[in-house]
Parts: structure tokens; sequence; C-alpha cells
């Protein structure tokens, strides 16, 4: 079939976003692009010079495991002290009631079938990665940190593909790490906080939810978290706490503001060898079989890719548990 000029503007806006891919794709690698020795960017200050400055894929990966090492350190002390269980997945939750759990399955969905959500979290540095969560072959959603520099490509091609966005926003941690452009902390005023969270959800599109980078210390705060959610329900954001600390306050502003949220129930990989991500996957989906549903958050780690890459095909096949949007675990929780 022969297409017309100016009725097909989907299809001209896809091919565009084709041609600057190609583009853009000539300048990405996972070949270092500089020394494993270089000085970390100064990524706690704010401001579009950040967005361009290049690391290698191994700097971010190093960066991240620190980052997890301190978070979830004090998320052990603080839930559990004492524990001898060095496994932060094992580490008790709060008391927070779990959202998923109190509808018996075969009413939530007909068919019954035990459902996982899964997000990849700290998108945007590298094109190349963020591709193959594109490329996984179930809904899989794209969390993207905002002002990096494949953030906009990535949201592009991911919402052609279909796949879920959501903003990875950057809030304080307990730790005083640096949280990269755009984060959000504990002392801003409200006209400060909601100011950068506007300018966060407004560098790249589409975005559908929010979930939070950190934010041992932000999530803590009640008075920003509803600051967070009001702004979030003006616009028809859901809202996904990670849950980096035992003590957030994310899910109850949520819902105090009327915003559709759900928490992480399983980090993937804070252990980054394939017997580790095996055994949480395999922990999601008896939390799964138990409760209807499970939610996991991972990383762009190399063995992370290669896991995801191996076990969906055949994961409804092999375990009878399927993969389904953040939408869709949502409407479960929220269907009636
Ligand atoms: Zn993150």
């Amino acid at each position: 079939m022969r297409r017309l000029p100016g009725r097909w503007p989907a299809a001209r806006l896809l091919m565009a976003a084709w041609l600057t891919l190609m583009l853009a794709a000539c300048g990405d690698s996972d070949e270092p692009e500089v020394p494993a020795s270089a000085e970390p960017p100064a990524v706690e200050v704010a401001g579009p010079a950040t967005a361009v400055i290049q690391q290698d894929d191994a700097y971010y990966d190093e960066l991240r495991a620190r980052w997890f090492a301190l978070e979830h350190a004090e998320r052990s002390a603080a839930a559990s002290p004492g524990s001898h269980n060095a496994d932060p997945e094992q580490a008790p939750l709060s008391a927070e009631p779990e959202p998923v759990s109190e509808l018996p399955v075969a009413v939530l969905e007909p068919e019954s079938t035990p459902a996982i959500g899964i997000i990849i979290d700290d998108l945007g540095h590298s094109l190349s990665r963020g591709r193959r969560i594109i490329a996984l072959p179930a809904p899989v959603a794209l969390a993207i940190l905002p002002h990096t520099q494949a953030a906009q490509l990535l949201a592009s091609e991911a919402a052609v593909a279909g796949k879920t966005v959501i903003l990875h926003q950057p809030m304080e941690n307990g730790a005083a790490l640096a949280i990269g452009p755009g984060g959000l902390y504990a002392d801003m005023d409200r006209a400060k906080l909601e100011q950068t969270l506007q300018a966060n959800l407004n560098n790249f599109v589409p975005i559908q939810g929010v979930n939070n980078h950190m934010g041992s210390r932000l999530t803590s705060d009640r008075q920003a978290m509803d600051w967070v959610m009001q702004v979030l329900a003006a616009r028809g954001l859901f809202f996904i706490d990670s849950r980096t600390s035992a003590a957030t306050q994310a899910a109850f502003a949520a819902e105090a503001a009327g915003v559709r949220h759900l928490s992480r129930d399983v980090f993937l990989d804070n252990e980054r060898t394939f017997e580790a991500i095996d055994a949480a996957f395999q922990h999601a989906l008896t939390l799964a079989r138990k409760q209807g549903s499970a939610l996991i958050i991972g990383h762009p780690y190399p063995q992370t890719l290669e896991y995801l890459e191996q076990r969906l095909p055949e994961l409804q096949r092999e375990e009878g548990v399927k993969v389904v949007s953040l939408e869709a675990l949502l409407a479960r929780k929220y269907r009636n």
C-alpha cells in the first residue's frame, strides 16, 4: 500500500527516530571512552553540561554497586538490627501492608496466572544497554534517569516498542552520596522541589510513572513525599516505591494523594553472579505464586541482561508465571 505524505505522522516520527538512532549509535559503544582511572563527573551539580559527560558502562556499574552497598547497609541496619542475614532481600520489610496480597488471585485475574513485573533502573547513560532492555521478549519497564545523554532516544524507542517508560527520580540518600542531575533533597522548600521534579518530568517523553533512585533519606520524609505525590497526582502518573529504606513514607503519601502505587518486592542483582541473580529471581517467582504477583527491580549490568535474555523467552512455559506490564500490575491492584 502506498503511504500518503501527511497521513502517516506516526510512521514518519518512527522513521525520524530510527535515523536519529542510527546516528547516535555511531557514538555508542561498550568500549570505555575514558581511562578507568578517570575521575568521576561532578554529578551532584545539576545542569545541562552534566548530561553530555561520557563515561564507560563499567564506571556506572561500579558506582551503582557502591550505592547499593551503602543504601542496603543502612536499610538492613534500620530494618533488622543485629540480623545475621547478609542478604538484604531476606531482611524483613517494614510493617507497611502488602498492597498486592489483599485479594485472592482468582478474583484478580480471570486466568489466575501468577505474574511478575520487572523494572530496570538507572538507564539513560548507555544506549546499547537500554536497547537490550527494549529488545527483551516481555513487557519490562525502563526507569530512565533525567538529564542523561540517551534518555530521550531510549524513551522514544521504548514507546515505539510498546515498553513502559518511567522517570527514575534521584532522591537524597542517607549516606550523602551524589545522586546526579535533577536530584530532590530534604532541605529543598516546596517551590524548589516542585520546580526540579517538573523539569525532570519535562526532560523526556513519554513518562507513565515514577520510581525513586536511591532516596533512603528523602522517601522517609513524609512532607517531601506529600509534595512529590501531589505533582504526580496532577499529572496522572503512578509511583513505584523502590524501597531503599524500611522507613519509607512513599506509599502512605501516594495513598493520601490518590496516586496509584506499587512497592518493589525483590532486588534482582544485589550480587552480580548468575547464581545470586537466579536465586533472587526464583524468590520473586515464589512470591508471585503466593501473592498473585511480585515486582522485581534490576539494573543494566551485563550479568542481569544476559540472565533476562536467557530466562524470559520460556518463562511462562517453564514456570507458569508471566511477565506483565506495570500498568497490568496496577490494574490487578486497583480493579474493583
Ligand atoms: Zn537507581
